[in-house]
C-alpha cells in the first residue's frame, strides 16, 4: 500500500479560543493535570482590523509532524521515531529523559511526563487514525478549525483546502518542514 503524508490544515479565523481540543486531547491521551503538561495548546492571540470594527484570531498548535524534525536528530537513544505516513512519535521505553529533544524543538511541542518518565508529545493520535477515527482534537472541535488527513492524497479535503487556499507553516525559515498547515 502507498504511504500516506499526514498532516493538518488549521483555519485559525474559525478558532473561538474555547480549549475544547486541549481538554480533548488530554482526555484522550491520559496527559497529567497541570499546564506544564500539554500535547497542544491555544497561543498568539493577536487583534485584527480597526476599532470600532476589531476581532481576535488564535492560533491553535501541537507538535508539527516536522518533515525534517531536529527533535529526531539529536536524540542519544533514537527514542524519536518517524513512521511511514510521516508520523513523528516517542518510543517511551527508550526515552532517557535528557530532555535534548525538548530543548531542540522550535515549537516547544514537548513536556516530560512524569508518570511514565519519558518525554511526550502529539501523537495524531495514531491510534484512532489507524483505526479510522479523526484525531480527538479535531473530532471535538465546535467550529472545526483543524482538518486531518493524507497529503498525497489529491481528493483529500486537506491537499484540496491547499489547493483552495493559500497558506503557511510557522517558524518555516528553521527548515523543520511542519506538516502543521495553516490558512492564511
Ligand atoms: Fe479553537 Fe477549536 Fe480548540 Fe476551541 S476547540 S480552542 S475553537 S481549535
Ligand atoms: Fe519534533 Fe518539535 Fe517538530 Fe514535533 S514540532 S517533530 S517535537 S521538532
Ligand atoms: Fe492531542 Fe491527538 Fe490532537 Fe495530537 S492529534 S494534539 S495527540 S488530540
Amino acid at each position: 500500500m502507498k504511504n500516506k503524508r499526514f498532516a493538518i490544515v488549521l483555519d485559525t479565523r474559525r478558532c473561538i479560543d474555547c480549549k475544547a481540543c486541549t481538554v480533548a486531547c488530554k482526555a484522550e491521551n491520559d496527559v497529567p493535570l497541570g499546564s506544564e503538561n500539554y500535547r497542544n495548546w491555544v497561543g498568539e492571540e493577536k487583534l485584527r482590523g480597526q476599532y470600532p470594527n476589531l476581532g481576535q484570531s488564535f492560533t491553535p498548535c501541537q507538535c508539527q509532524h516536522c518533515g525534517n524534525p531536529p527533535c529526531a536528530h539529536v536524540c542519544p537513544t533514537k527514542a524519536t521515531e518517524v513512521n511511514q505516513d510521516g508520523i513523528v512519535h516517542v518510543v517511551a521505553d527508550k526515552c532517557i529523559g535528557c530532555k535534548y529533544c525538548m530543548t531542540a524543538c522550535p515549537y516547544n511541542a514537548r513536556y516530560y511526563n512524569e508518570e511514565i518518565e519519558a518525554v511526550d508529545k502529539c501523537t495524531f493520535c495514531t491510534h484512532r487514525v489507524y483505526a479510522g477515527r479523526e484525531p480527538a482534537c479535531v473530532e471535538t472541535c465546535p467550529t472545526k478549525v483543524r482538518v486531518f488527513g493524507d497529503l498525497n492524497d489529491p481528493s483529500s479535503e486537506v491537499s484540496k483546502l491547499l489547493t483552495k487556499y493559500p497558506s503557511r507553516v510557522l517558524k518555516e525559515s528553521q527548515g523543520t518542514k511542519p506538516y502543521l498547515i495553516y490558512i492564511i
